[in-house]
């Protein structure tokens, strides 16, 4: 069966091309994205066509979901991936595109037996074993430290063990107590200083579950390198190891080549 996925695999990628001036405005629209190496921005391509091929994504509630939109979501999707591979987003197929934020009925049970019904409304969701269901209007919001795509992905890469808990495997090159105890200790530090009602330059929403925190610094990580790294150095170089990249010298190349080409 794994002979036959990357036989397919393979037939795709000598098929399939996105149209060069579709994947240039993709690009072009996400620094992140931009400021990617001519190699890896090929690479990231080919993720995509087959990111493409094997989900399924679909517009939901009048949400009509053109190309440029399907690339724009798998572009992002990919970049966590770019030096893991596709294996890691196996176990799921969906994807789900909602013009704007959409609601589901949450239910959950006291410590009294009594159960608690409400609407939630979300810009996105990863529900384990099932789709990613995504926000349009919330994509379209991607910023520094803010990027529901690769929030969303992220919790997918955290489920690959089952639910997601904060702590996705380490790879066998890693030092697995290590990771786990950054993971942990980074996040409680941020969990004391949102208690104690101090400032700090993330989305306290981290400070909800360890699965949430992996989420947010996984957005810092990819669009707001530089930040991450000088606030948890520790954590950052962590993240190096795990997603095999390091977003912020990517950018300090790109800023240098930007200065050096200036008289
Ligand atoms: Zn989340």
């Amino acid at each position: 069966m794994g002979l036959l996925r990357s036989w397919r695999r393979r037939r795709r990628l000598e098929q399939v091309r996105i149209d060069p001036d579709l994947w240039a405005r993709v690009v072009a629209a996400y620094d992140f994205l931009a400021e990617l190496s001519e190699d890896e921005r090929r690479r990231l391509h080919d993720l995509v066509v087959l990111f493409l091929g094997e989900k399924e994504m679909h517009g939901e509630a009048g949400m009509a979901l053109t190309d440029e939109i399907r690339v724009a979501i798998a572009a992002q999707a990919c970049l966590p991936i770019l030096e893991l591979g596709i294996d890691y987003y196996d176990g799921f197929v969906g994807v789900i595109v909602y013009p704007g934020q959409f609601h589901v009925r949450r239910e959950e049970f006291d410590e009294d037996g009594v159960m608690h019904e409400w609407d939630d409304e979300l810009s996105g969701e990863a529900l384990p074993g099932g789709p990613v269901v995504l926000s349009w209007e919330d994509v379209g919001l991607a910023g520094a430290g803010y990027n529901v795509v690769i929030h969303e992905f992220a919790h997918k890469l955290d489920m690959l063990r089952g639910d997601a808990d904060g702590y996705p495997a380490a790879h066998p090159d890693m030092d697995a107590a290590e990771w786990h105890r950054v993971l942990e200790v980074t996040y409680l530090r941020l969990c004391d200083k949102v208690d104690r009602g101090r400032p700090t330059p993330f989305d306290e929403y981290a400070a909800e579950h360890p699965a949430e925190f992996f989420a947010v610094m996984t957005e810092e990580f990819f669009t707001d390198p530089r930040l991450l790294r000088e606030e948890y150095p520790t954590l950052y170089g962590q993240l190096v190891r795990f997603y095999r990249q390091d977003p912020a010298v990517r950018i300090r190349e790109v800023a240098h080549g930007r200065v050096s080409s200036t008289p």
